[in-house]
């Protein structure tokens, strides 16, 4: 008989077993069973990116499991996926097309055509009435900054890339999706260092691992099938550690286990840096050859050792009423020689090299200072910082792998800097086994970031032109960049050819150097609100709002009524705009905020327009794994009658827009000269050829971005892609997982395909003597030149030349990986600071960020102080549940394994408040509260801190955020982002939500459930 616990066990539930079922087995040659209708699909939920089967009868599911031939989940399955049917036979899905007037208490119901004419004439009357042609200095930026798109990382690659065209040939500035809230801090961070702000290795890579360091993220709970590739490292012997402030259950899985104090992960790893520095654990050829130690920084640099916490540069009191300070940072740079080049001293013993600069940096991280700071004891840091220094060595490799406990933080992109810092010193970047690892969440997070549904970049990471640029070719010649060595390949040096070719794949029938005028340019906002900066991000969208700047916006799969940091204030800008559609399967938060628990519907005057979709096992298409593994799938199930298809709705509101500024509008040439596929249900492929790029003078797909071209002769939407479709096929849909590589490091070329040009590690040729190209370690060796042959084996190089010409790192401009960095807002080194809210000090002397954003708005945008809010909180996510909730609460099965909000209450702490295991809690924070079931826990400790306020210790809580006032398990006061503030990264916006202080009271009784009141149903 089996108990309810080894149910669970089975379900993952413990983070240790998971789901084996239905054919375990790989079939013979990895074929669908196309006369019972099996379809390939890729899970829906995190980014791990496994694979399922599907089998239909009559457009109906009959069966949904683990694809048994994937190479990454070998047929297992965690508890969400497991589920996966019960999100496609929701009993919550729409099916109706539904509108919701001004002042309005309830639902119509309209036809889709009727919603489509009356969203395209609200789309035309906001976009011609605030149509910005000249900005307040003059500057010709052709925008309106009154509509914006919003959404969406749980779409296909192919609907994201058909988004940001539609978006972008509207004008618009405000287009956001969930990258910016979750990993927007991963792409500077690992871009500034490497070169690409991606994942470096994949998920089954971790097996190839001597040390595995999970920090800021619990992969058991969160990325499951991942974790199994560590707990395969772990059984060849691998060591694992988690840094963690809850003993989760990754932790319960971890060789060394530390609990942190929740946003001190900077000072941890600062002190791994000054271990490594000062025991000589470095790899010294790998730092001398392969990093930017050697160089030599301007003169005037000063760290932050030298400014108390500041680097050279600070002034205190910038223009922007938000920010706090801002850098010049005009000592932040190289000494450049006579030939043009930075200095470089291979000795690395010039005061000015940054190997010196960086072990000043380090000095003060010293284990006691660190243990203060972090609660971590001195015994416990040294053990991992041996450990993980061990793997310094060319025999030994360790990873680094991390999520949202890293990333969403004030200074969250110098945390994960901090984690590139250590592993370049180790040499354990372009290894297998090695790498930074971000997992990311949502199934296509990654393709939707690669898409650039983002304000400030367009596909394939290229800058949105700015106001400074009012030409093409000044705008090329800003943004290409100059080598800073001579052996430097310099990659963005293809830039135009990148620019043009995506410029002609959306106009292909207008010269460049007019089309480039369709695009809106950056600047700071007109009239000054809402802040003057030109600040587009996600909270200034909602700030925007707020400021009555912003009219209209469409949202795609994304739900800010419960993502967004501070939602109280999220939910007020969406009463404040004129009109909202919304695109989901669910009726989320953000579609019923009119209707939310303590609002009157008379008094939000928004008109909304509700358009059901299907679920991704009813489309076509490719998403990418956090791997970058870009993996088509199959339409498996008909959608239920009423849903619409995203690819239909936005192809006819595109017809209709065209139609409407045929007849006149503002610059009405963007819209009308787009090109747009005809609706059929191939689209996606149509999508998916355009995206890879053709020869527009033979019609034919490109084989790769080395194809394109700048002379208006080539068409591609994202250079990055090219190679995805070629002429010899979709090399997405590849299903051969028998291939491996000869090392047997699990890379499997022919399955899926990956960005860049299908390589499957990048900067892989640091992992290779750069005279000889052979691989520093045999063992686990991913390339290696073969002089008969005069070629590369293995993966695919990181730049084919010849071994001993060119450095490694493609994509930076002197070919290195940096230590130091020269592009970021707040400092070349990462520096410990505290959260916004802390109830600690910082005995490095600066307190905060220095340059971090502070968003003020009236009495939504407020800060608690420790003496009200004593008691420091996180947030995170279970394995039951997925983000905002609606693809998980809305699953019964998953709703019944997790069916209440509830917040981890260390047991002293619990004492102290007469809080017992199981009642009812009410977590306060300046800014709003959540009604939660208190559970008792030791998985969280008190800490011993110390500061200038002396030694103490202090309690930490944890709480999940996936309950909101729709959808299963519904209740008024659950939203853990009714807590979090509004305060944002510098360098890529992304607010910090994983560290505020709070208050905990006992609550009498339990608060009621919402009765659900969903839409119309039929
Ligand atoms: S949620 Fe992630 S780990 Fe779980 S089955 Fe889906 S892709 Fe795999």
């Amino acid at each position: 008989m089996l108990t309810r616990r080894d149910v669970l066990k089975l379900g993952g539930a413990d983070g240790s077993v998971l789901f084996v079922r239905g054919r375990a087995q790989p079939s013979a040659a990895n074929t669908l069973h196309k006369p019972v209708g099996e379809h390939p699909l890729i899970c829906p939920y995190c980014a791990t990116g496994c694979g399922m089967i599907a089998a239909a009868q009559e457009g109906k599911l009959v069966n949904l499991e683990g694809d048994p031939d994937h190479p990454i989940n070998r047929g297992q399955l965690c508890s969400k996926g497991e589920a996966a049917r019960g999100f496609v036979e929701s009993p919550y899905r729409m099916t109706k097309t539904l509108y919701r007037a001004p002042g309005s208490d309830s639902w119509e119901e309209k036809p889709i055509d009727w919603m489509i004419r009356e969203i395209a004439k609200r789309i035309k009357e906001t976009r011609d009435k605030y149509w910005i042609r000249q900005d307040d200095d003059g500057y010709v930026v052709n925008r309106t900054e009154a509509i914006a798109f919003l959404g969406g990382s749980s779409n296909g690659n192919e609907e994201c890339y058909m988004f940001i065209k539609f978006a972008r040939a509207l004008g618009l500035n405000y287009i956001e999706h969930q990258a910016r809230i979750c990993h927007s801090s991963t792409v500077p961070a690992l871009g500034e260092s490497f070169g690409r702000g991606a994942m470096t290795n994949h998920p089954i890579d971790f097996k190839n691992a001597d040390v595995i360091l999970i920090e800021g993220g619990n992969p058991a709970e969160q990325h499951p099938l991942t974790f199994k590739w560590i707990m395969e490292a772990k059984d060849r012997g691998a060591k694992v550690i988690v840094v963690d402030p809850r003993f989760n259950r990754s932790a319960s899985r971890a060789d060394v286990f530390a609990q942190i104090r929740v946003g001190t992960d900077i000072a941890f790893m600062g002190g791994m840096i000054h271990y490594i520095l000062e025991n000589g654990l470095y790899d010294e050829y790998y730092v001398k050859n392969y990093t930017n130690a050697t160089l030599l920084v301007d003169p005037e640099f000063k760290t932050a050792t030298d400014l108390d916490g500041l680097f050279s540069g600070y002034n205190p009191t910038p223009d922007n009423p938000n920010e706090k300070g801002v850098y010049d940072r005009s000592t932040w740079k190289y000494q450049i020689g006579e030939d043009g080049y930075a200095k470089r001293d291979l000795t690395m013993t010039d005061p000015h090299s940054v190997f010196q600069l960086l072990k000043r940096q380090y000095s003060r991280y010293t284990l006691p200072m660190v243990s203060k700071i972090t609660g971590i004891p001195e015994a416990k840091l040294k053990q991992i910082y041996e450990l993980f220094g061990s793997t310094g060595k060319v025999d030994r490799v360790g990873t680094i792998t991390y999520a949202m406990g890293a990333t969403q933080h004030s200074y969250g992109t110098q945390h994960i800097r901090a984690y590139a810092v250590v592993q370049l010193l180790l040499g354990n970047i372009g290894r297998a086994g090695g790498g930074v690892n971000a997992l990311r969440g949502h199934s296509n997070v990654q393709g939707s970031t690669d898409h650039a549904l983002l304000y400030h970049i367009l596909p394939g990471y290229m800058p949105v032109p700015d106001r400074k640029f009012p030409t093409l070719q000044s705008y090329l010649e800003a943004k290409t960049p100059k080598r800073l060595l001579p052996n430097a390949p310099n990659w963005w040096e293809n830039l135009p050819k990148y620019f043009v070719s995506q410029l002609k794949a959306w106009w292909p029938d207008v010269d460049p150097q007019i089309s480039y005028h369709y695009l809106a340019k950056l600047g700071p906002h007109v009239g000054g609100k809402p802040d003057g900066s030109s600040d587009y991000s996600h909270h200034a969208l909602l700030h925007a709002a707020l400021a009555g700047v912003l009219k209209g916006m469409i949202a795609v799969g994304q739900n800010p009524a419960m993502s967004a940091a501070n939602v109280n204030m999220a939910r007020k800008a969406l009463d404040s705009l004129e009109w909202l559609v919304v695109l989901d399967p669910f009726e989320t938060e953000t579609a019923a905020h009119w209707k939310r628990p303590g609002v009157d519907p008379k008094n939000v005057g928004t008109e909304v327009f509700f358009i059901p979709t299907p679920v991704w096992a009813e489309k076509t298409g490719s998403i990418t794994n956090t791997g970058l593994w870009a993996q088509w799938y199959e339409k498996a199930a008909e959608a239920p009658a009423g849903t619409v298809d995203e690819m239909y709705f936005f192809t006819k509101l595109v017809e209709e827009l065209k139609k409407l500024y045929a007849e006149g509008g503002a610059f009405p040439e963007p819209i009308v000269n787009l090109s747009w596929p005809e609706w059929s249900e191939e689209q996606a492929v149509a999508w998916a050829k355009e995206i890879n790029g053709f020869d527009l003078t033979t019609g034919k797909q490109v084989a790769s971005f080395t194809k394109l071209k700048d002379d208006g002769t080539t068409a591609a939407g994202n250079w990055l892609y090219s190679g995805s479709w070629t002429e010899a096929g979709n090399m997405m849909a590849r299903r051969d997982s028998k291939t491996d590589h000869p090392a047997h490091i699990g890379i499997y070329p022919n399955w899926a395909w990956c960005w860049p040009v299908n390589r499957r590690i990048r900067y892989n040729r640091a992992s290779v003597w750069f005279d000889s190209g052979q691989p520093r370690d045999e063992k686990r060796w991913v390339i290696r030149w073969n002089a008969e042959l005069e070629k590369w084996e293995g993966d695919v190089p990181d730049g084919g030349w010849k071994p001993g010409t060119v450095l490694p790192f493609i994509m930076k401009s002197d070919g290195l990986g940096h230590l130091f960095a020269l592009g970021l807002k707040d400092g070349p080194f990462p520096e410990h600071y505290e959260p916004w809210e802390s109830a600690v000090l910082n005995p490095f002397g600066q307190q905060n960020d220095p340059v971090c954003k502070v968003w003020h708005f009236k009495d939504l945008d407020v800060y608690g102080d420790p003496k009200d809010y004593p008691i420091i909180a996180t947030t995170y996510r279970l394995t039951e549940h997925w983000h905002t909730g609606m693809m998980s609460r809305n699953v019964p099965w998953l709703l019944e394994l997790q069916p209440d909000p509830f917040v981890e209450v260390g047991a002293e702490l619990a004492k102290q408040l007469g809080i017992a295991n199981g009642e009812w809690v009410l977590v306060e924070s300046a800014r709003g509260a959540v009604e939660a079931v208190a559970i008792v826990t030791p998985r969280i400790q008190p800490l011993k801190i110390e500061d200038e306020k002396g030694a103490r210790v202090v309690h930490q809580v944890g709480i999940p955020w996936h309950w909101g006032y729709m959808g299963g398990g519904a209740r008024p006061e659950s939203a853990g982002n009714a807590l979090t503030p509004s305060v944002h990264d510098p360098n890529c916006f992304i607010p910090e939500t994983k560290a505020m202080l709070v208050r905990l009271k006992k609550l009498d009784k339990p608060p009621k459930k919402i009765d659900l009141n969903y839409g119309v149903k039929g």
